[in-house]
């Protein structure tokens, strides 16, 4: 079969004008929200997404409101031309590619560039949690928070992290219109936060929840990865094989967390990466938990170099 060529979409008023369109036939809407930089992990969403509905739209954004000015926004590395030759590949294709230029642009500096109003602009910065957005002073000042799951593990080191996914998922959501939108888990908290997020927010999609692509060597596929020296690379190894020990070692009757994160971390900190955190927490909850008793998930994020990455495994017990 031929591949098929996706629309391109840059603007969001046409963008809702093609999902209403397509609904008004009966058409189902899956929705796969990425940052770019595709590889078989996002893919595989797309995959997943042709399970639960006719047409599948991505969306390729690097959200600034999910980026603190001291993060690594400039350097996120993207590369439009090879995402559409990737998407073509895709068995059953992609029907749309939503790619915005900027979702916080209200044109408010050409309406309101007084003193006063930049004065006020970065008055709003008050609570002292600042991303990329609110140092554009775009007017942008509605917020979205889960509150106590956006807290603990990323959360911690990334405080604006998850107030803007969910902005930026709830604005997709408000544009596309989708039926269903599949996430990673390998972004366990983001699809965590998501899926409570919707049935908090009485949201009329269905959340999917897709499994972790992994290299041939176990390391879990991220855009961050280029920026990896081979080096570095071969030394994050060390993540995805302390989780598959902590693991097995879970399912052979060690269900004390501490001693399974100190076999983790030490794995890890050995190899030459920094953790930022090694938590065994509840599935849905996300509350830690010091003995396993019940399904829980075991995430990890660590530096090697200048890359932070982040893993996690299930652990069905
Ligand atoms: P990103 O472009 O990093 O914002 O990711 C977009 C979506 O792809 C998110 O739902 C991620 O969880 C998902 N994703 C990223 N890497 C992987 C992977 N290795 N396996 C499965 N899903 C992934």
């Amino acid at each position: 079969m031929a591949a098929k060529n996706p629309v391109i979409i840059t603007d969001k008023d046409e963008m809702r004008k093609w999902s209403r369109k397509m609904r008004s036939q009966g058409k189902t809407i899956g929705l796969v929200p990425t940052m770019g930089y595709l590889h078989q992990g996002h893919l595989s969403l797309i995959r997943e997404a042709h399970n639960h509905s006719q047409l599948i739209v991505v969306s390729i954004y690097v959200n600034p409101g999910q980026f603190s000015p001291s993060e690594d926004l400039s350097t996120y590395p993207s590369d439009f031309h090879g995402d559409i030759l990737k998407l073509k590949s895709v068995p059953g294709g992609v029907d749309a590619v939503f790619c915005p230029k900027n979702l916080y642009d209200y044109n408010y500096n050409e309406r309101q560039n007084t003193k006063n109003e930049k004065e006020n602009c970065a008055a709003g910065h008050g609570a002292g949690v600042v991303s990329c957005v609110e140092e554009e002073c775009s007017g942008h000042e509605t917020w979205v928070r889960v509150e106590r799951l956006e807290k603990g593990l990323c959360g911690k080191s990334r405080p604006v992290f998850f107030r803007g996914v969910a902005t930026i998922v709830t604005k997709l959501f408000n544009i596309v219109e989708p039926d269903v939108a599949v996430f990673g888990k390998k972004d366990y908290q983001q699809w965590r936060i998501i899926q409570r997020m919707v049935r908090d927010l009485d949201f009329a999609i269905e959340i999917v929840g897709s499994e972790i692509m992994r290299d041939s060597d176990g390391l879990a596929l991220s855009s961050r990865n280029v920026h990896l020296s081979p080096e570095e690379r071969e030394k994050a190894l060390s993540i995805s094989r302390s989780l598959l020990e902590a693991k097995s070692a879970a399912e052979e009757g060690e269900v004390k967390c501490r001693e399974l994160k100190d076999l983790a971390v030490t794995k890890i900190t050995q190899a030459g990466g920094r953790i930022d955190y090694a938590e065994i927490v509840e599935q849905e909850s996300l509350e830690a938990v010091e003995e396993i008793k019940s399904p829980v998930v075991f995430c990890i994020a660590a530096w090697f170099g200048k890359v932070r990455l982040i893993d996690n495994i299930e652990i069905n017990i």
